[in-house]
């Protein structure tokens, strides 16, 4: 599954960070990772991803601030939340916000197979 698409991963858990990095790696994508809402934002500015995969729950800026911030400047960036339980409002609020999608840790590999590859096929 070659492509020369960029992800960022941002997380604040680090062992969600490298088992999605790892994943992705294996997979020959171009991958960095951010480890908070700052870093991330940075991260970005400075070497803009096709995709970020946007933890909700995360210490000082949260994911849905972050989501604002990015669609805000970088409208065509496809941003797939990372989110621990089915926490309805948030997903609504993070779709009108312009999330492209979300996925539920934890991860299996094969949720992760169908649910990440499909976005990066396009
Ligand atoms: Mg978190």
């Amino acid at each position: 599954m070659a492509n020369e698409k960029k992800i960022l991963v941002v997380d604040d858990e680090d062992d969600v960070r490298l088992f999605l990095q790892d994943f992705l790696n294996e997979r020959n994508l171009a991958v960095e990772a951010a480890g908070n809402g700052e870093e991330a934002l940075k991260k970005i500015e400075a070497n803009p991803p096709d995709i970020v995969l946007l933890d909700i729950m995360m210490p000082g800026m949260d994911g849905l601030t972050c989501l604002e911030q990015i669609k805000k400047k970088h409208p065509k960036i496809m941003v797939v939340m990372i989110t621990a339980l089915k926490d309805e409002t948030r997903i609504n609020r993070a779709k009108e916000l312009g999330a492209h999608n979300y996925i539920v840790k934890p991860f299996s590999l094969s949720y992760l197979e169908t649910e990440l590859m499909k976005l990066f096929q396009g």
